[in-house]
């Protein structure tokens, strides 16, 4: 959540800056504002998108070779000028940006009165910047050390950037919890919540540990811990074009990334599927096969979309390789007291490998002794490199904000992960085993037929644009998926909409169902589909508008449904990562129909670095 970029070097600051807010917007964008030192701190921040900002600065003199900036998503205190970052001390020499959460804010902020303070905002941020300042004015130290000494007493995470106006020449980073990358170019540097704003200018970076201090200066950069002592920067290359968080000429990231699923499922899958010997290489399975197999059970952690894929993994798993499988909402796992053995193993899933409940759900875990197994995008990110092993998913930047593509790379690696364990396990027959490797095998075509019928999903979008509330039926593996198709719609719309077992709809939701009521189903060939069939009955019989995804040659459900939406036939196990899409696509139609902001919908944020 938030999105931070700073520069220092020889380049006008403010245009870096600006450019790197837009890139990262997609973080939270409640409001926005930058920090420049030319001859004294200047600071300018404003409500809204960061084009707000942009306009706001028209005109205005911006010369700097020093800057940091911020786009922000409010914890504590309303989006507002005021709240908005970069915050400024007391005596106006100190600006800080902040992503996270300082949970002994009010602690601090209490001494603070105390001694005189009073503060221009609500923000925990403020507090701890005024904090840092009261440091540094009472031992009489320079930023670098009252920034070390403020931190030991802070709980909460954090990513904080200062500028110091006694020091124009250094900017002072830390991080715990919230993530930072450095870009290291020639006599300059850039610091970024993500690597793309800093992917055009240089491909060098280093990413920042918890604890860690950087103290950068555009040809210097030294890395500290908290207690004082130097560490090595390790520079690592990006591997990462700038094409990939462009648009592209689509109109919304959404849609692009909707679009770019035939090649991020097929990229996810190279190197690793091989139809020809029927094999699955991956390494982080292969060379920790003894445990994944032996596992006592499989606890898979995620939130949102990632734990709608880890419901879907809990079907396969079970059902190729045997092993039992719970899926645990991280921020209900970490603070409940869970019971976990040496023999389990913990499959954690997140796109960005940065998400906060995660992270902590994962180090519990890890005490109690359970093997921890990273299923991230993000590559270089916090989660995998805290986890024993894992699997990248591969599927590229992903910037709209509702998860789309990372979701179906998801499913294919747990499905890859699956298959492998139960090749190893010997749970799984040779036969069915060629079969789904071949069925993986043809997602990606299989992918690209399904968005042929995006206008046929426009059109339906916009019959049901003005429903007030959606219900989200599906069976089996589809189940899940109606989860996820009901998340989307939310989020995308802002309709309320609910997911649920399709039986378990006559034990409350079907007191809903009036002729106003859209009722999408995911229909799918599979086991249950004469079941599924009943359950449209029910809706029809209710008079409940049905929207139906189903299977090419289905002839049954269309005869009942109002509006289908048809996809090629394919084996249930992997049936999901096709039928969501025509999901992605009514949610994202819907709320173009209705005028919303896909790419930033009210109120939510990208990557849920906050607790
Ligand atoms: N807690 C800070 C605030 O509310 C930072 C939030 C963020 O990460 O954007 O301003």
């Amino acid at each position: 959540m938030c999105g931070i970029v700073a520069y220092i070097g020889p380049r006008e600051a403010y245009p870096v800056l600006l450019k790197g807010l837009k890139r990262l917007e997609y973080r939270g964008y409640d409001s926005s504002g930058v920090a420049l030192l030319n001859n004294g701190l200047k600071v300018y921040k404003k409500k809204g998108k960061v084009a707000e900002l942009e306009e706001s600065l028209v005109g205005k003199d911006l010369h700097a070779h020093a800057g940091i900036g911020h786009t922000r998503w409010a914890t504590h205190g309303e989006p507002s000028d005021r709240n908005a970052h970069p915050h400024q001390s007391a005596n106006g020499k100190l600006a800080m940006i902040h992503n996270g959460i300082i949970e002994n804010y009010a602690q601090l902020k209490n001494e603070l009165l105390k001694k005189g303070y009073s503060f221009k905002s609500d923000t925990d941020t403020e507090v701890l910047l005024n904090f840092i300042e009261d440091i540094q004015i009472n031992n009489d130290c320079g930023l670098e050390e009252a920034v070390r000494i403020a931190l030991k007493r802070v709980v909460g995470a954090y990513v904080i950037v200062l500028l110091d106006e006694d020091n124009p020449d250094t900017i002072i980073a830390a991080r715990k919890g919230s993530p930072l990358v450095i870009g290291v170019g020639k006599g300059e540097h850039f610091l970024a919540s993500d690597a793309s704003p800093i992917i055009e200018y240089t491909k060098e970076v280093v990413y920042i540990n918890d604890y860690e201090l950087a103290i950068i200066k555009a040809d210097e950069l030294v890395l500290k811990n908290l207690g004082n002592e130097k560490i090595t920067p390790f520079v690592q290359k990006l591997d990462m074009e700038l094409a990939a968080i462009e648009k592209g000429g689509y109109d919304h990231f959404m849609l692009k990334e909707i679009f770019e699923q035939p090649d991020t499922i097929f990229d996810c899958l190279r190197g690793r599927l091989d139809i020809i010997n029927n094999t699955i290489t991956m390494a982080g399975v292969q060379n920790n096969i003894e445990q994944l197999k032996n596992a006592n059970r499989i606890i898979i952690i995620a939130c949102g979309t990632s734990w709608h894929a880890g419901l879907v993994a809990e079907y396969i798993i079970e059902e190729l390789c045997r092993i039992p499988v719970e899926v645990e909402y991280a921020s209900e796992f970490r603070y409940r007291n869970p019971v976990v053995h040496k023999g389990d193993v913990i499959i954690a899933i997140s796109q960005s490998g940065e998400t906060a409940d995660t992270i902590v759900a994962i180090d519990k875990a890890k005490e109690q002794g359970a093997f921890i197994f990273g299923v991230v995008n993000v590559v270089g990110s916090s989660i995998a490199r805290i986890s024993h092993a894992g699997a990248y998913t591969h599927a590229g930047p992903e910037i709209g904000v509702a998860s789309t593509k990372a979701f179906t790379a998801q499913l294919v690696v747990l499905t890859m992960i699956a298959l492998k364990i139960a090749k190893e396990k010997n749970s799984i027959n040779e036969e069915r085993y060629a079969h789904l490797i071949n069925e993986l095998h043809n997602i990606p075509e299989k992918v690209k037929e399904v968005l042929l019928i995006n206008d046929v999903v426009k059109n339906i979008a916009v019959k049901y644009k003005d429903a007030t509330d959606a219900l989200y039926l599906g069976r089996g593996y589809n189940f899940p998926i109606a989860l996820e198709g009901a998340l989307k719609l939310k989020e995308i719309s802002y309709i309320h909409a609910e997911g649920y077992p399709a039986a378990e709809m006559k034990h409350g939701p079907i007191a809903l169902v009036d002729e106003n009521l859209p009722v999408v189903f995911v229909a799918t060939k599979d086991i249950y589909h004469e079941k599924i069939i009943s359950n449209v009955q029910e809706i029809k019989a209710r008079k409940g508008k049905i929207i139906a995804v189903i299977s090419s040659g289905d002839e049954i459900i269309p005869a009942m449904a109002n509006d289908v939406m048809i996809v090629p036939e394919a084996d249930e196990i992997v049936a999901p990562i096709i039928s969501v899409i025509p999901l992605q696509l009514l949610s994202y139609y819907i709320g173009i129909a209705k005028g919303c902001d896909v790419d930033k919908p009210r109120n939510l944020a990208k990557s849920v670095t906050v607790e």
